[in-house]
């Protein structure tokens, strides 16, 4: 039996990113005590934490340090090596478990599971050998080549438009596992976010409209203005079964493509997910009565999940590097005070010591009486920060 952590305990989390400063302060504004494991001395989420393990995610006295101070674990990105928290789940309760994030590591299991759960994905073929890049179908392309593990923010990946280009491109990924995926003509792009506790039960958060620029998420939007409720229901139900079919206890999110049906309608089709909070979630912590991150507490300290309300509309603008230098590069600080001018900002920046271009710096989250409102105030925003328009 799970007993459930009240307030006063400590909650443990592998990765010192953004999302584990988020998940820290969430937890320490419920009087929780935290720790996390990130090799970095500066990273975002050890420079708020009660206490900072500064090791390797394999280091063994790290580890066990970690199990020694933290009454249940979590993780904050899913590139922590699977054995760490199959490791620290000897000792402690850990959600998610290592085998569920070892499934949202490589892109060719992540989409076997997608099938296994009853759930549509876009035509693929795993390349991990020179004969299956010879004898991939001629309806996979054009395409997107990408590597089976360590991808985001549209990293390893490639588009290739024929078979020549497929094969150099293999080569250009130094000819690692990879999965060749169908181009498709995205309508759209969704996400959703569900918590699943152990006792096996499910809640969501709104579905949400997201907008990519270059491979990295730059908008989102809810409630999400292309997606009709049919359609956002069955984002939800298939979020939730591709968490129940992995036996998943903490908070997930499922990244869908919408493409035509072919019959005059719209169709999902699931491209990824992350075993963790998500960029696409982050308007929860202003826009709705639980964030993400309390969530993320309520499941790993097994306290009850109640279904999230959204309050407001909101739309989050993505705030990366790029912001922090004008046209000549040279380096600035964004005009927060102007930004902070118009009614319903909520600026959260992350901490991070240096800007670089397509860095995550921090998110602006825009919130409004009405849709329309808060659409008016991040074009404003989005204008004052030299962003493009919506
Ligand atoms: P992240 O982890 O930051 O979400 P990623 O690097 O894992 O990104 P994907 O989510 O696979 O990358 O792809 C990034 C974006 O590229 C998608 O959100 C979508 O805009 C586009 N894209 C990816 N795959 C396809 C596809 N098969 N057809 C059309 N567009 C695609
Ligand atoms: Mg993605």
């Amino acid at each position: 039996m799970r007993t459930t952590l009240l307030p006063g305990a400590t909650l443990g989390v592998m990765g010192g990113g953004q999302l584990g400063r988020m998940f820290v302060h969430a937890a320490q504004a419920m009087g929780y005590r935290t720790a996390v494991l990130d090799p970095d001395a500066a990273s975002p989420a050890g420079l708020v934490s009660h206490q900072h393990i500064a090791t390797g995610y394999l280091d063994e006295a790290g580890l066990a340090t970690l199990a020694d101070v933290a009454d249940a674990i979590t993780t904050e990105f899913e590139n922590v090596p699977a054995d760490a928290l199959r490791a620290l789940a000897a000792r402690r309760p850990v959600a998610p478990a290592g085998d569920a994030v070892a499934v949202c590591q490589d892109r060719a299991a992540e989409k076997a599971h997608f099938g296994a759960s009853g759930v549509p994905c876009a035509p693929y073929a795993v390349i991990e050998t020179p004969e299956q890049l010879a004898t991939v179908a001629d309806d996979l392309l054009p395409g997107i080549l990408k590597t089976a593990r360590l991808g985001y923010d549209g990293k390893g990946q490639v588009r290739v438009a024929d078979r020549a280009a497929l094969a150099a491109a293999w080569q250009e990924l130094g000819r690692v596992a990879c999965v060749l995926e169908k181009r498709l003509a995205l309508r759209l792009e969704l996400s959703v976010i569900v918590a699943r506790g152990a006792d096996g039960q499910v809640v969501h958060f709104p579905v949400q409209q997201n907008l990519h620029r270059d491979g990295i998420l730059a908008v989102t939007e809810v409630p999400a203005p292309g997606v009709s409720p049919a359609l956002a229901a069955q984002a939800v139900q298939r979020a939730g079964a591709i968490a129940a079919e992995m036996g998943y206890v903490g908070v997930l999110c499922v990244e869908f493509f919408v493409v035509d049906d072919g019959a005059g309608g719209l169709a999902l089709v699931a491209n990824e997910m992350a075993p963790r909070p998500h960029n696409s979630g982050h308007y929860t912590i202003d826009a709705c009565d639980c964030s993400q991150f309390e969530a993320q507490v309520r499941c790993m300290a097994g306290l009850p999940l109640v279904a999230p309300r959204l309050h407001s509309p909101a739309i989050m603008l993505n705030l990366l590097g790029d912001l922090w230098f004008d046209a000549a590069g040279t380096e600035r600080e964004p005009a927060w005070d102007a930004v902070l001018a118009l009614p319903g900002t909520h600026l959260h920046l992350y901490g991070k010591t240096s800007a670089r271009r397509g860095r995550k710096m921090g998110h602006l989250t825009i919130t409004a009486a009405d849709a329309a409102a808060a659409r008016a105030t991040a074009e404003r925003a989005a204008q004052l920060l030299g962003l493009p328009p919506l």
